[in-house]
Order: C-alpha cells, then sequence, then structure tokens
C-alpha cells in the first residue's frame, strides 16, 4: 500500500504533502519524548467515486474535546479537512482499487521554543487495514481482564489523568496488548480497580442482553468512542434500546453477545473472556459491520 503523509503547520494554516521516508520530527518535538498531544484514526470506505470517512464529525469533535483538555490551540476544522483530503487523494492516486485504509492525524504540542512558547504541528497519514483487522472481523477474538489500577468514576475528580482524552500517550495501551498477548488472548480488557468494566487498549465493549445493548458510561474512565456512539444512534433500527451502564466481567461472559467496536475494526466479536467462552450473535455482527461502514 501506498505510504502517503501531509504536514500541517497550524499556524501557518498550511498542508503540505510530504515523503515519510524523510526526516519529519525533530527530537526535541514534546510528542517524541512525552506523549503530549493528541490524535484520531478515521477508517475511509471507497466505492467508486464515493469515499466515506466514517464518523468524520464524531472523530473531529473528540479531537477538539482533546485538544481543549491538553490545553493545545482548538483545531480549524478547514486546516485538517484539507489535510484529511490531501492524504485521501494521494492514497486514491496511487490505488484506484482500493476499498478501505485509515487516515491517522495527530497534533503534537511541538517544540519548545527558547521564550517559553510552543510551535504546535500536526501530520496525517495513511494506515492499511490489515489481515490482523479482517481476521478479527471475521472470526472474531479472545480478551483477558486486566487491572486498569483506578477506580471507576476517577475522572472528574482528577482531570489531569486525562481519562476520556485521545493524547498521543499510548505507551500503557500497548503494554496492555503486549501482556494479552503473553496470556495467548488477542487482546486486553480494562477493568477498573472496583471491578467495572470500562474498555480495550483500542476499543470500546457492547454487550447485547436480550434486546439491550449495553455499554459502559464514559465518565466511569474510558475514552468515549465514535463507533460506539454510531452503534447507539442507529439500535432502533436493529430493533434494540441502547443503555449506558456499570457491569463487571461476570455481565460480560453472560451476555448474549459481546462486540469490540472501533473504527479500524469496526464491530469484532469477543468470542472468549478469561477462558470463558461468550455466545456468538453471527446475524447482528454483520449487521453491526454494514452499519458502521455505512458511516
Ligand atoms: N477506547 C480507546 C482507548 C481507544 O483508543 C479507541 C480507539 O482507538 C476506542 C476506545 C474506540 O474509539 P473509536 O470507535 O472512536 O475508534
Amino acid at each position: 500500500m501506498t505510504e502517503a503523509l501531509v504536514l500541517i503547520d497550524p499556524a501557518a494554516s498550511t498542508v503540505e504533502v510530504s515523503d515519510l521516508g524523510a526526516p519529519q520530527l525533530p527530537v526535541t518535538d514534546l510528542s517524541a519524548h512525552r506523549g503530549d498531544g493528541i490524535f484520531e484514526t478515521v477508517l475511509v470506505r471507497l466505492g467508486g467515486s464515493d469515499v466515506t470517512v466514517v464518523n468524520r464529525d464524531r472523530h473531529f469533535a473528540r479531537f477538539c474535546s482533546s485538544a481543549s483538555a491538553l490545553g493545545l490551540p482548538d483545531p480549524g476544522p478547514d486546516l485538517w479537512d484539507r489535510a484529511l483530503e490531501a492524504v485521501i487523494a494521494e492514497v486514491r492516486a496511487a490505488d484506484p482499487s482500493l476499498t478501505e485504509f485509515g487516515v491517522r492525524y495527530a497534533l503534537s504540542r511541538g517544540t519548545q521554543n527558547p521564550d517559553g512558547s510552543q510551535s504546535p504541528r500536526g501530520w496525517a497519514f495513511n494506515v492499511p487495514v490489515d489481515d490482523t483487522i479482517t481476521r478479527a472481523r471475521a472470526h472474531g477474538i479472545s480478551a483477558v481482564s486486566l487491572d486498569r489500577g483506578y477506580d471507576a468514576y476517577l475522572g472528574s475528580k482528577a482531570p489531569w489523568l486525562l481519562i476520556g482524552a485521545k493524547t498521543l500517550s499510548y505507551a500503557v495501551n500497548q503494554a496492555a496488548g503486549r501482556y494479552a498477548a503473553e496470556q495467548g488472548t488477542d487482546e486486553a480488557l480494562f477493568v477498573s480497580h472496583d471491578g467495572i468494566v470500562l474498555e480495550g487498549p483500542t476499543s470500546n465493549l457492547i454487550i447485547r442482553r436480550g434486546d439491550r445493548l449495553l455499554t459502559p458510561a464514559p465518565e466511569a474512565g474510558l475514552l468515549s468512542g465514535t463507533t460506539q456512539r454510531l452503534v447507539f444512534d442507529h439500535a432502533a433500527e436493529l430493533g434494540l434500546t441502547a443503555e449506558y451502564a456499570d457491569f463487571g466481567l461476570s455481565e460480560v461472559i453472560d451476555a448474549d453477545g459481546a462486540w469490540y467496536v472501533s473504527s479500524m475494526r469496526t464491530a469484532v466479536t469477543l468470542n472468549q473472556l478469561d477462558g470463558n467462552p461468550i455466545k456468538r450473535d453471527e446475524d447482528l455482527t454483520a449487521k453491526l459491520q454494514a452499519l458502521i461502514m455505512a458511516g
């Protein structure tokens, strides 16, 4: 797959197509050694001349609220739209047969200037829908539960933890993924220290109980997912109600179906949690995937 990179200068309001192979970031950039920045990953679906950026507005709104949580300058929608369009144009021109890919866009606090000011910088590049993603969509995944180390609903008491902001500090999420792999599972499932199920390292969890879809409330201590909200907004079309609720691991294991939902994977069945099988709902999985891909 072609690699397209666009550099974004928020101060000058410019976007510039660049070469991923060329040096891009000074080592002094605060994203590089502090993880001090924010990002989003959107799924782009292509069919003939149709281009769907799934959940485009929800992603951008979350990007703005993450910027606000970190005290970064408000990202201007025109600039970031131009960057997104430039990446999409580059990828389509290089491979007109492509049907889907992701675009990751980020805003870093940038480098600290001698006078104490900072120069934020942004970038956007494409990411492939790889085999791990297509396999997960087709066959589902297994997970191991991991204590996140804090109680549920801590965020409002400790805003400096940035719970609910999509920051570039993903080392803990990556470590959880590696730990899950060492346990022989595909994914981690974070649980609050007091036993409330939260989310995966890069996904939200939705369970079905009868005709109800349930997911933990973002205020419990997790990232409010664009995919989860899309599903909830359309639940009635599937003959289901949608509710935010606190639940524990046993409710996931006893559910009538459970899914990890996220932008790139869409909806993937959670087949097994901590070695316990969970009912699979193939019909609803197909409907959820179609609903999300339609954007
Ligand atoms: N939770 C976390 C921690 C994530 O990183 C992500 C996405 O990367 C999600 C949930 C799912 O969010 P979305 O559906 O917007 O991709």
